[in-house]
C-alpha cells in the first residue's frame, strides 16, 4: 500500500478546519471542500485563525514559519469533482446527519479514483452505517479527532469488518505523520474508546450532583486527587461546552439524563453561561 500524501478533507466547519490546516501544518497537501463560497469563506478565516493559534501556543515548528507554510498547502473549493480527483485519503467531517453523509459518500464513490480511501469522522456514527455507500467497503474506515487537535492529539482509527488491514495500517501511519497520536482500535465500538471512558465518567459525576451527594468542586477534588488526572468531571463539562452536554442529555430518554438536561438548562444555559467559551460555567475564568 503506497504511503498517504494527499489529502482532502469534505467540510471545513470546527473539525474539519482543524483536520485541514493540521495536515498541511506536517506537509501535506491538503485540498479542503465545502457546499459554497460563503463557507470557503469561513474556511479560510478559520486556518488564518489556526494559524494564529499554533504560533500563540508556540506548537513544535510555529515560530520557524511553518504556520504560514501550512496556509501555503491548503487548496479550498466548493467543486467536489476536484476535490476528491487527485485525493490519496479523503476525511469526511459534514455534520452529523446519516441521510447528509450517505448521500455525499454515494457522490463521491461516483467521482473519487479506485484508489483513494475514504474515512469518516463521526463522534457517534459507525463506519459499518456509512460503508455501503463507499463503493469500496475495503477502503473505507473511520479516522477520528478530539478537538483542539493540536493538544488534544489523539486519531482514533477504526475499520469495520471489511476494512482491508493494509487501508488500515495506511491511515495509522498518516495520523502519526500528520503529528497525532494514531490510537488503533480493533473491533467497531460506538463511542471508540475515549468516549467509551469519558461518557460514563461524566454521567456519574452529574448523578452524584443531582442526588445532592458532592458539589462539582468536591467531586473534582476527588478525581485530580485520587487519580493524578488534571481535570474533573465538571471541568471537562465546562471545555467541551454545556451547551454540547445539554443537547446531548436532552436526547437520551434515560429519566436521569433528563434531569440533568433540565438542570443545566435551569442554571446555565438560560444564564448565557455555556462554560469556558463564555467565561462562566461551573466554574468562572
Ligand atoms: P460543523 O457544523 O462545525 O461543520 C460542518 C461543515 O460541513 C460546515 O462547514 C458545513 O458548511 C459543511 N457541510 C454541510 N453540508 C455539507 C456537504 N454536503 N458537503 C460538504 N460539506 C458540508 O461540524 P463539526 O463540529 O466540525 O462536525 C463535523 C463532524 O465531525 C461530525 O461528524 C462530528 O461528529 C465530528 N466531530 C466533531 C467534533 C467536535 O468537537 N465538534 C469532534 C470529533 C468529531
Amino acid at each position: 500500500m503506497p504511503e498517504i500524501k494527499t489529502l482532502t478533507v469534505l467540510g471545513t466547519g470546527v473539525l474539519g478546519s482543524q483536520i485541514a490546516y493540521q495536515a498541511a501544518f506536517h506537509g501535506f497537501a491538503v485540498t479542503a471542500y465545502d457546499i459554497d463560497d460563503e463557507a470557503l469563506e469561513k474556511a479560510r478565516a478559520r486556518f488564518a485563525h489556526l494559524a494564529g493559534i499554533y504560533r500563540a501556543q508556540k506548537v513544535a515548528g510555529a515560530e520557524e514559519g511553518q504556520a504560514e507554510a501550512a496556509l501555503a498547502n491548503l487548496r479550498l473549493t466548493a467543486d467536489l469533482g476536484s476535490a476528491v480527483a487527485n485525493a490519496d485519503l479523503v476525511i469526511e467531517a459534514v455534520p452529523e446527519l446519516l441521510e447528509l453523509k450517505r448521500d455525499l459518500y454515494r457522490k463521491i464513490a461516483e467521482l473519487a479514483p479506485a484508489k483513494t480511501i475514504f474515512a469518516t469522522n463521526s463522534s457517534t456514527l459507525l463506519p459499518s452505517d456509512l460503508k455501503d455507500f463507499t463503493g469500496r467497503p475495503d477502503r473505507f474506515l473511520a479516522i477520528h479527532y478530539a478537538n483542539n487537535i493540536w493538544v488534544q492529539n489523539i486519531a482514533e482509527v477504526m475499520g469495520t469488518a471489511a476494512t482491508d488491514p493494509a487501508v488500515f495500517d495506511a491511515v495509522v501511519g498518516f495520523a502519526r505523520n500528520s503529528g497525532l497520536e494514531p490510537i488503533e482500535i480493533k473491533k467497531e465500538k460506538a463511542g471508540y474508546v475515549l468516549n467509551s471512558l469519558l461518557v460514563p465518567l461524566l454521567n456519574a459525576a452529574a448523578g452524584l450532583l443531582l442526588q445532592g451527594i458532592a458539589s462539582p468542586e468536591t467531586i473534582d477534588k476527588t478525581w485530580r486527587i485520587a487519580t493524578g488526572a488534571p481535570s474533573g468531571p465538571f471541568q471537562i463539562y465546562d471545555v467541551v461546552g454545556l451547551g454540547t452536554a445539554y443537547n446531548i442529555a436532552a436526547s437520551s430518554p434515560d429519566a436521569g439524563s433528563q434531569a440533568f438536561a433540565k438542570y443545566l438548562k435551569d442554571n446555565y444555559l438560560d444564564k448565557g453561561k455555556l462554560g469556558v467559551s463564555t467565561g462562566e460555567g461551573f466554574y468562572t475564568y
